[in-house]
């Protein structure tokens, strides 16, 4: 009797999807159940290491069977199989991180979009429902007594049936759609069309995809020599993939193009990586790494579901898929694999974490990702930056980690934008073209190059010539404070504490100023809210009357970052008022307090919160602001 069960809800809309699909990819469904199958042999032949009562076959196979007649197409492996549970668990419900996620990323597409991302994905056994009206899966797993034949037309519900003696592994067959005036089926029951599928996403499958295949021959006589121009057709087992991983042919033998499309076939990326890097290494230590820079961010790479790790393979046998250890947490975006005989075969993730072989491999592979890094920005600039705009803010994270532990390695890989050039610059860069005079590295926090320029604070440098760095990353100002220098050469923030422009006469004038008006600016520090810690005579404005700075240390940018941030503690970066003395409206402020006017402290109120307000800084209270300002115009147009 079978036993009839519903789809969980949030494949629903995955499983309408692939059936109402007139999908120009949808070819790819072979591609996603022939990966199934490698990995249920993964599976089966990995657990065989540990545990006896798991027996291996004779050969690991995956066999393609066509039925032209009865339009039916069948993919059989000899692998894991499925129990009853991981039946309704693995089918019956999207199980797979990477579709519930596809499926938020889909919310708010329509159809047509949402087939467009499924390419980038690979959605996995629903995908059948592209070519299929029905699918049957026959499955049986060595931790199971019986198998079972799970049914569906992918609409609603599903059937599960016992079944008695089936060998152990899975056979999915699928009962292809009926052609219509639009759409033919008809390729995936060809030979050719099959061949072809194959040969293009799953070449390198390391088991033998294999299907019985028509071959004309030539006849025989009864002495079994070839009859001259008669032929017979017969039938043969073919295995269709060439299955020797690339990485383990000779160098001078890989391609690029195939570097490129094994790339696309195993990371599911529609697009050529930005570069690969092929490492082989002979010595003490062996091992053969194949690494990917790709072009595009995977859609998840910075949620926390995303898993970081290089694939894990010993002498050509799949060992593990993300073995975390084999990457620094910043390089995450990285793809690709490690192959070493030099590891045993039934590794755990535990022992792994220990191993001596798979650090020092680890530490290999990433250095020779910054030396290849470093050979772009060199060589090839454009496709550098076309790195950096992607993947920059994980390489500042890298310096920025373990306070700084990095910096060394990676600080020649930043580049920055700065207010006197249109193109980015390393940091090298910038210590050449600037004055000799100049002693700092001079930086900036926001989030447009305009709001930067205009910034009250800039006027002086621009005055001086010098360029000033263009931060715009929220991480940007931490990676500052862990690299506090670059060749020798400290970095200065234009707003942040002293900046150390101005001559020494220049300097000794406002010190003396400031002791000349010492009772004024006591009487507005006394008149400002409690946060602000000063008011002083700046030394950087010019034409603006007034600027908040912050002391050294907690940045303003740093304070905005943190301030969204779910941690509980929430700090302040100490703010100083600076005013400059050469502005009208400190003229205007001293009179009202010589003249001891009574709504002095209301002024006082209004400058700070126009400080507040360019530095991007939000108001406590913007209705006082705005009754205080109502009121100054109206006192303003008695006079
Ligand atoms: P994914 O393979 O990416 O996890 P799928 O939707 O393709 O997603 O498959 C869901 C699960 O179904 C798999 O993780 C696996 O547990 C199970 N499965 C699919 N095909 C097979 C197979 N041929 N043999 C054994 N288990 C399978």
């Amino acid at each position: 009797m079978a036993e009839i069960r519903e789809f969980k809800t949030e494949s629903k809309r995955l499983l309408e999807l692939m059936i109402h699909s007139i999908y120009t990819n949808r070819e790819i469904f072979l591609r996603e159940l022939i990966s199934n199958a490698s990995d249920a042999i993964d599976k089966h032949h990995f657990l065989s290491l540990t545990d006896e009562a798991i027996r291996r076959p004779d050969e690991y196979q995956i066999l393609l069977e066509v039925d032209q007649k009865e339009r039916k197409l069948s993919i059989i492996d000899n692998g894991i199989g499925m129990t009853y549970e991981e039946l309704v668990n693995s089918l019956g419900t999207i199980a797979k991180s990477g579709s519930s996620e596809f499926l938020d990323k889909i919310k708010d597409k329509n159809d047509k979009e949402a087939l467009e991302i499924i390419g980038q994905f690979g959605v996995g056994f629903y995908s059948a429902f592209m070519v299929a009206e029905e699918v049957e899966v026959r499955t049986k797993s060595p931790y199971s007594e019986k198998g079972y034949l799970f049914r569906s037309s992918g609409i609603e519900t599903y059937e599960i049936e016992e079944l008695k003696s089936i060998p152990e592994g899975t056979k999915i067959t699928l009962n292809l759609r009926k052609n219509s005036k639009e759409e033919s089926y008809d390729e995936f029951i060809e030979e050719y069309a099959i061949k072809r599928l194959v040969k293009k996403y799953s070449d390198y499958i390391r088991y033998p995809i294999r299907m019985e295949v028509g071959k004309s021959v030539p006849k025989k006589d009864q002495e079994g020599n070839d009859i001259k121009g008669e032929f017979e057709e017969v039938k043969e087992i073919e295995t269709l993939n060439s299955m020797t991983p690339i990485w383990r042919k000779q160098k001078k033998d890989i391609t690029e193009e195939e570097l490129n499309s094994f790339y696309k076939q195993k990371y599911f990326d529609y697009q050529d990586p930005l570069t690969s890097i092929y490492i082989n290494v002979e010595g003490a230590l062996n091992y053969i790494a194949l690494v990917y820079i790709p072009k595009k961010a995977p859609f998840n790479l910075y949620s926390d579901k995303y898993e970081k790790g290089l694939q894990l393979y010993s002498k050509g046998v799949f060992i593990m898929d993300k073995c975390k250890d084999l990457l620094p947490d910043y390089l995450r975006f990285i793809r690709g694999l490690v192959d070493s005989g030099d590891l045993p075969l039934n590794i755990s993730r535990e022992v792994l974490q220990k191993n001596r072989e798979i650090e020092k491999i680890a530490g290999n592979v990433e250095k020779k990702i910054i030396s290849k890094l470093e050979n772009l920005l060199k060589n090839e600039r454009e496709k550098y930056l076309e790195f950096f705009e992607t993947f920059g803010v994980n390489l500042k994270y890298g310096v920025y980690d373990n306070f700084g532990e990095k910096k060394e390695l990676l600080e020649n890989l930043l580049i920055y934008r700065s207010i006197k050039q249109d193109d980015y610059l390393t940091l090298k860069e910038y210590l050449e073209a600037m004055p000799e005079e100049q002693e700092y590295i001079y930086y900036a926090s926001g989030k447009t190059k305009e709001q930067i320029l205009a910034l009250p604070q800039m006027d002086l440098i621009k005055n001086k010539g010098y360029d000033v760095l263009i931060l715009t990353d929220d991480i940007d100002e931490f990676v500052m404070q862990v690299m506090k220098e670059y060749d020798k050469k400290k970095f200065k923030s234009i707003n942040q504490g002293d900046l150390d422009l101005l001559s020494k006469d220049e300097e000794k004038k406002i010190s003396e100023l400031s002791e000349d008006k010492k009772s004024f600016l006591e009487a507005l520090k006394e008149a400002m809210p409690e946060e602000v810690s000063d008011v002083v005579l700046s030394k950087r404005l010019t034409t603006s009357p007034v600027c908040l700075v912050s002391a050294d240390g907690l940045s303003f940018e740093m304070e905005k970052y943190i301030s969204n941030l779910p941690s509980p503690e929430k700090p302040k970066a100490t703010r100083i008022l600076e005013l400059n003395p050469k502005h009208q409206l400190f003229e205007a402020l001293e009179r009202l307090f010589i003249d001891n006017d009574e709504d002095f402290k209301d002024y006082a109120e209004i400058l700070y919160s126009q400080a507040l307000l360019i530095e991007g800084l939000p108001l406590k209270d913007p209705v006082a602001f705005s009754d205080k300002m109502t009121n100054l115009l109206i006192k303003v147009s008695k006079y």
